[in-house]
């Protein structure tokens, strides 16, 4: 016997109509050089419409991919449907990526028009002759100042949008691709990771559920979350399918800037890699808000991040973990109604975890080469594998040896977790970052949790440095706190009743500051090019 239900498809376009529709006095704000710009759904969805009648003027394939170059804006978030509601793919590019990567995507996802910030076109043009594909480049007039060079291939946002008439979107089929977005290719190229339709829908709607954002109708949500990464964490869909009002940072990405934004705009929901969240602490610390959630992932969130927000700025950091190749939202760490009368401590503990998958994720913990499980002790540790309808099952025309699923049809994601008896994940590391000591594994990330709990450091990240007699060694990289001292030897008496003995740091490096990623991570792979060579004293 069959269901008896409609078969309507998942495609974005159902997003866009419900707000279009239900939400047009709910405003957005894009934040830039000159003040805010204030706007509403109602407008959004007009100006939306009528760059889907842009790309059919400037003659873009019915599956063509739509390049951005930009920053958190209104526009963005145009095209973030108008691409797709009209068949075409959005490709975001990631405005850091070094030229040679970002020419490699382009050509590779063979993006036919890029639209670009006039803030980022200098980091853009020197590169488009190289793009074989780009025919048409768009200015987004966002407050900078770049020069624009006398060329056939430019034409402006506004301009175009003027001159434009309104589509109608309807997408029949959920399995077309809708978007695409690279990962930033630590080793190897960049690969690439197609969402499809039904794909974001079913994100959106985990994104939207109380024990992930939670978005309502309630919220104002800023997303701090490049929208050239990782879809902005689905939140650029989830507000709009939920009538929360947005905030852009735009260019504005200043500490400062995002958190007299969070005050004067009354933001509810935020989101952001640790790095954000660190060096906004001080702005937001003692300062009245609205906030009632701070998302926070990509990376591990130091238990000390999180606890200084609950004691200074009143609510605790929520964890996520997920990954590009996960749409990216695929785990939470909401403390579970168990210890909601447990100690701080305990409490704080429990939300270090990348936690509980989100309904629709199913996650387990293999050895990486026999797949054999791993008991959920909270000890044994494997690589955790995660499938669902909203986890990639293959790269995009991916280099050889790029392969994502194992053969029974789970995701690999390169990192070692260990899971309790709930299922709650605990990523222990990336498999690249572990520091292989004399045959065990020790976790940077649990290092760097307990030294990033000394009141001194500001932020800490521990690589492995080669050793003569036990393979690779803990170095600790510390940055202390402006204003304060600190020796390796404070640093390692704090330590020595975290950790056991054998994960004590062969040595402890003060730096002025963690390299970080194209997307603000902290860049173990440049801290080890930095101390490749170095000598133990
Ligand atoms: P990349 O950082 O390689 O550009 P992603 O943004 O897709 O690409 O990163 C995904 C990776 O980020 C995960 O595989 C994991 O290692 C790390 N990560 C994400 N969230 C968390 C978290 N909450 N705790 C620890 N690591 C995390």
């Amino acid at each position: 016997m069959r269901g008896l239900m409609q078969d309507s498809p998942l495609t974005i376009d159902t997003i866009f109509r419900h707000a279009e529709q239900h939400y047009g006095d709910v405003p957005i704000v894009t934040n830039g050089p000159k003040g805010v710009t204030r706007s509403t759904y109602g407008e959004w969805a007009d100006r939306t419409r009528r760059l889907g009648g842009v790309l059919d003027t400037l003659g873009i394939s019915a599956d063509g991919r739509v390049g951005t170059f930009g920053w958190n804006s209104q526009r963005h978030l145009e095209l973030y449907f108008a691409v797709p509601c009209t068949g075409r793919v959005l490709h975001t590019l990631n405005i850091r990526l070094f030229p040679e990567q970002l020419t490699y995507i382009a050509n590779h996802a063979e993006d036919e028009v890029v639209f670009v910030d006039r803030s980022v076109f200098g980091l853009f043009w020197p590169l488009v002759d190289a793009m074989t594909t780009v025919r048409h480049v768009v200015v987004m007039e966002d407050g900078g100042d770049a020069e624009l060079p006398d060329d056939p291939r430019i034409s402006d946002y506004e301009t175009l949008l003027a001159a434009a008439s309104p589509v109608e979107f309807d997408v029949r089929d959920e399995g077309l691709a809708a978007s695409m977005c690279y990962t930033s290719g630590t080793t190897g190229n960049p690969k690439g990771v197609v969402y499809s339709h039904r794909s974001t829908v079913l994100h959106t709607m985990a994104a939207l559920s109380p024990n992930a954002f939670g978005l309502s109708v309630r919220d104002v949500a800023m997303p701090v979350v490049p929208m050239f990464h990782a879809n902005a964490w689905g939140i650029a869909q989830a507000a709009p399918a939920a009538g929360a009002a947005l905030v852009f940072p735009g260019p504005m990405m200043q500490p400062e800037n995002l958190a007299k934004l969070i005050v004067d705009e009354g933001v509810t929901f935020t989101a952001g890699v640790p790095t954000i969240w660190q060096g906004m602490l001080p702005f937001l610390a003692g300062t009245p808000h609205k906030l009632r959630e701070i998302g926070c992932g990509g990376s591990a969130v130091p238990k000390a991040l999180s606890e200084a927000y609950r004691e200074q700025v009143g609510i605790p950091i929520l964890q996520a973990w997920g990954m590009t190749e996960t749409s990216p939202v695929a785990s939470s760490g909401v403390l579970p109604r168990r210890l909601e009368d447990a100690d701080d401590d305990t409490k704080a503990t429990e939300r270090a975890r990348a936690g509980i998958p989100l309904f629709g994720v199913e996650a387990r913990i293999v050895d990486a080469d026999t797949l054999e499980p791993q008991a959920w002790d909270d000890t044994a540790t494997g690589e955790l594998q995660v499938r669902g309808p909203w986890c990639a099952k293959e790269y995009y025309n991916p280099d050889a040896g790029a392969v994502l699923s194992t053969d029974d049809g789970w995701m690999k994601t390169g990192d070692v977790a260990a899971m309790d008896s709930y299922g709650s994940i605990r990523i222990a590391d990336r498999t690249k970052d572990l520091i292989k000591s004399g045959g065990e594994w020790i976790s940077s990330v649990d290092l760097e949790n307990a030294i990033m709990s000394h009141p001194k450091v500001a932020e800490a990240a521990v690589v492995g440095i080669p050793h003569p007699k036990w393979d690779e060694r803990p170095l600790a990289c510390v940055v202390v706190k402006p204003g304060e001292t600190l020796t390796e030897e404070e640093v390692l008496q704090h330590l020595k009743p975290l950790v056991a003995k054998w994960w004590m740091p062969e040595a402890v490096e003060f730096i002025d500051e963690v390299p970080k990623t194209s997307v603000g991570k902290f860049s173990k792979k440049d801290l080890r090019a930095k101390f490749a060579e170095y000598e133990l004293k």
